[in-house]
């Protein structure tokens, strides 16, 4: 690495730790790149960030489009920087790379949130797969967390597998539902509350009733479902894992933020958390050799010479797949044991 880039990767280092959040903003772009020499420096940065992170809360957020997700995270965060903890709000939003911009985490939608000092907002990486998205996202979040945002909210469209892979990233994941009838058995149907921890009835002011009896329903499919260990947790102390409230009211947040304090003390003092975040992280690890592989793979030449008249002989039913697979695995390897 030239010294002009040394001395560029010591400045976001310092600028991020000294919680500037341009040098952040200009450390995550960094992390987002592309470009192989990029991706070397984002490296380095990361491993220098590294003994700074780690002490932060990661709460997921997840619903569906329209459910309330901005406007309970401004409420929460708004909640939150008044008590003096610093909030980052990152995204997972995989969609962004169809649309060409990202949807969620967008400043415009936390209007009061985006600009107060003790905030920091990002929106989703665009482009490429979830895989990749989550990734950055993953990243960035080192970022914020070197920075000393004691709490950084991923939030994800409840749509797909993006769910699955913020709860892969956080301490702590919310899904939030709507209280009219349908929504709470589409929930259960999806196997959303297989990765909930906490399950929130938003909009509980415009039918309380039907926030309610959503409650009832969803606690007790909970139950007939026998999920222990996450929104049921079998060492539960009586705090409410399926809660209602009014984002827009500002109505339950402090009972939110209690039962998620009482959530993470447990699975701090069971050892859990520390154990959720070790599976993370080699989760994470296999994840990129696998992308890593992926991409070697497709990139290289004899694979690539193969791949059309070998996919075309599977698609016309004159090869068996696993034999075509085997085919190229070979291609592929006998030329990485030459490389050795
Ligand atoms: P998102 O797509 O999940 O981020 O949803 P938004 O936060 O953009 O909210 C969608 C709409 O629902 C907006 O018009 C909000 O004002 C409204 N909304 C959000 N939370 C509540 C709530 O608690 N009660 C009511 N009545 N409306 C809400």
């Amino acid at each position: 690495m030239n010294p002009a880039t040394e001395s560029l990767l010591q400045a976001l280092l310092h600028g991020a730790l000294m919680q500037q959040r341009r040098a952040m903003a200009k450390a995550i772009t960094l992390l987002e790149s592309t470009r192989a020499d990029h991706r070397q420096q984002a490296d380095a940065l990361l491993d220098a960030l590294l003994p700074h992170t780690g002490k932060a809360l990661r709460l997921g957020i997840s619903g569906v489009p329209g459910v309330g997700k901005s406007t309970f995270i401004e409420a929460l965060g708004l909640w939150l920087v008044a008590r003096g903890h610093r909030v980052a709000v990152l995204a997972v939003d995989p969609s962004s790379s169809v649309s060409g911009g990202s949807i969620l985490g967008d400043k415009t939608r936390m209007e009061k949130l985006s600009v107060h000092e003790r905030a920091f907002i990002r929106p989703s990486p665009s482009g490429g797969t979830l895989g990749g998205v989550a990734a950055k996202t993953r990243e960035a979040m080192l970022v914020c967390e070197a920075a000393g945002y004691d709490i950084v909210i991923v939030e994800t469209v409840g749509v797909g597998q993006s769910e699955t892979a913020v709860a892969g990233m956080t301490d702590l994941l919310c899904v939030l539902q709507l209280p009219n009838t349908g929504d709470d058995l589409q929930a259960i149907k999806k196997g959303i509350m297989e990765v909930a921890d906490l399950i929130v009835i938003n909009k509980a002011d415009l039918d309380p009733d039907a926030a309610t009896r959503a409650q009832a329903t969803i606690t007790s499919a909970l139950r007939l479902l026998g999920l222990h260990g996450r929104a049921t947790d079998a060492d539960d102390d009586g705090a409410p894992r399926v809660m209602q409230l009014s984002a827009l009211q500002g109505q339950g947040i402090e009972a939110f933020w209690d039962a998620v304090q009482s959530f993470v003390d447990r699975q701090r003092q069971s050892g859990r958390m520390q154990s959720r975040r070790q599976r993370q992280a080699q989760a994470w690890m296999w994840e990129r050799i696998d992308a890593g592989l992926r991409e070697a793979f497709a990139g290289h030449p004899g694979v690539r010479e193969r791949l059309a008249p070998l996919t075309e002989a599977v698609l016309a039913g004159r090869t068996v797949p696993s034999v075509a697979a085997r085919e190229l695995l070979a291609v592929f390897l006998r030329s990485q044991e030459m490389a050795c």
